[in-house]
């Protein structure tokens, strides 16, 4: 059991830049100048792409890097449920990628992947370009599983969004809830098996209770759950009763929380037999790694990616690397923290082995803030380490169930300096 102590000194070692940047974990890099002819694609610029990018280039300025994204404009999920939450603004959680393509050898191109040819070593673009690579990096994040609750179809999501990859999803579950009835119920259906932020279902609960009981104060809020618990439970359940009593109804998966049909028109979702009616319905659909590392052949019949350990290279494919979301990572959470620490080893794997240097030992780290009101936060830390060539657990800490007032505010501000550290990272300041 890890000490307060040490819980804070992990958390502060997290928080700092020096972790977060990576420089402690490998201190190396190759001298500019020394030549290199390899060009590494990397595909997404979301939390693992953006920072692969970032640190290939920082371990060796030499590469030729190309990142391809779809989106001119990146809006991150950590902080949007803040938006649904109208705490801020969606312009708050929006980048964009002009200060990493202004590093030199670094080039930018705002397409889609459509195919990887792993033999030849050939990306197809959306375009009808093909692009030749050295090595690629897929960091594309999830892709939802369409049907796997009945009725759950893309066209279902404008009536019942899922606001699980954040932009106009996440406008959208915001619009509703302000239309939304005083006296209305607002259900979150929460997926089983692994899927992107375990914690944040939970902490849109909590925000959206924060909004609704400023704004609509006789409204309830509904969570389906297809699990019998979940994450940091005893901590969101504490401060659900101080914050808003009454509030908020969580029901397990074998209560009845496991949702299998949704009925879009009748504004009903069913956990078997049983129907709940809502006002405002938030499906987070089942996930697997996004759709192309999927088509790549890269996934497991789980539609997740194996990796090998340091490097994150494909159990399936040579010189094709997955990371973030899309992959299996041991005891490592689907998070942003988490893909942005795996994004420093892989690229710090690449660069090494294009140089014949000895990787040095990667330790992994992963941390989450939870904000449940606008002064009060919660939080869970890990490290990780290999063993038996498994990314493992090797220490962490969460918030203390008698912290007081005064630390859980501290932990919202806290957040606030993770979002800005990290995404600091990804798009340069
Ligand atoms: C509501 C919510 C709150 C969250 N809060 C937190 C938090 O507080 N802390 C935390 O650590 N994590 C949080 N997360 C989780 C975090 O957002 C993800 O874990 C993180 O985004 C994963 O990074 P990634 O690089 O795998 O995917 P992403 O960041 O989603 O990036 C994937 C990128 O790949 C691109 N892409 C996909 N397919 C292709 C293709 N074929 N060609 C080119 N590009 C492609 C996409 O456009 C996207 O930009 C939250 C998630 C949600 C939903």
């Amino acid at each position: 059991m890890i000490t307060d102590i040490t819980r804070r000194k992990l958390l502060g070692l997290l928080g700092s830049s020096a972790v977060i940047a990576g420089t402690t974990s490998f201190p190396f890099s190759v001298k500019a100048g020394k030549s290199t002819t390899a060009h590494i694609v990397v595909v997404g610029g979301g939390f693992g792409g953006a920072t692969c990018v970032n640190y290939l280039h920082r371990f060796d300025p030499n590469l030729k890097i190309t990142l391809i994204e779809p989106a001119k404009t990146f809006v991150t999920c950590p902080f949007s449920n803040k938006v649904i939450a109208g705490m801020q603004k969606i312009s708050s959680i929006q980048f964009n990628y002009t200060k990493l393509a202004a590093q030199p050898n670094v080039t930018v191109v705002h397409d889609t992947v459509i195919d990887i040819d792993t033999d030849s070593k050939k990306i197809s673009l959306s375009a009808g370009k093909k692009l030749p690579y050295d090595s690629v990096v897929l960091s594309p994040g999830v892709s939802f599983r369409w049907g796997k609750i009945k009725n759950n179809d893309l066209a279902s999501t404008a009536i019942f969004p899922h606001a699980w990859k954040a932009g106009e999803q996440t406008i959208l579950l915001a619009k509703q809830l302000q239309t939304m009835p005083d006296g209305g119920t607002f259900i979150i259906s929460v997926p089983g098996g692994p899927f992107r932020a375990p914690p944040a279902p939970y902490e849109r609960a909590s925000l959206a209770a924060y909004y609704l009981k400023k704004n609509k104060p006789k409204s309830k809020i509904l969570i389906l759950d297809s699990s019998d618990s979940f994450e940091e439970q005893a901590l969101f359940q504490q401060a659900w009763n101080k914050l808003y009593p009454d509030m908020i109804e969580w029901v397990a998966g074998t209560a009845g929380g496991k949702i299998t049909r949704i009925d879009t028109k009748n504004k009903q979702v069913f956990a078997g037999s049983t129907a709940h009616k809502g006002d405002v319905i938030n499906i987070i659909p089942p996930q697997q790694a996004g759709t192309i590392a999927i088509k790549a052949g890269l996934s497991n019949k789980n539609g997740w990616c194996e990796v090998k350990q340091p490097s994150f290279e494909s159990m399936k494919a040579r010189s094709v690397y997955v990371i973030g979301d899309a992959c299996i990572a041991g005891d490592m959470k689907k998070l942003g923290h988490a893909a942005n620490s795996q994004a420093k080893i892989c690229a710090a794997s690449i660069v090494s082995s294009l140089h014949g240097i000895t990787m040095p030992e990667p330790v992994y780290n992963s941390s989450v803030y939870s904000v449940l009101s606008p002064k009060y936060a919660i939080s869970s830390a890990s490290v990780f380490r290999l063993k038996a060539g498994s990314i493992s657990i090797i220490s962490g800490g969460l918030s203390e169930l008698k912290a007081s007032k005064k630390t859980h505010r501290r932990e919202a501000s806290f957040a606030k300096g993770w979002y800005k550290s990290i995404t600091s990272e990804m798009f340069l300041g």
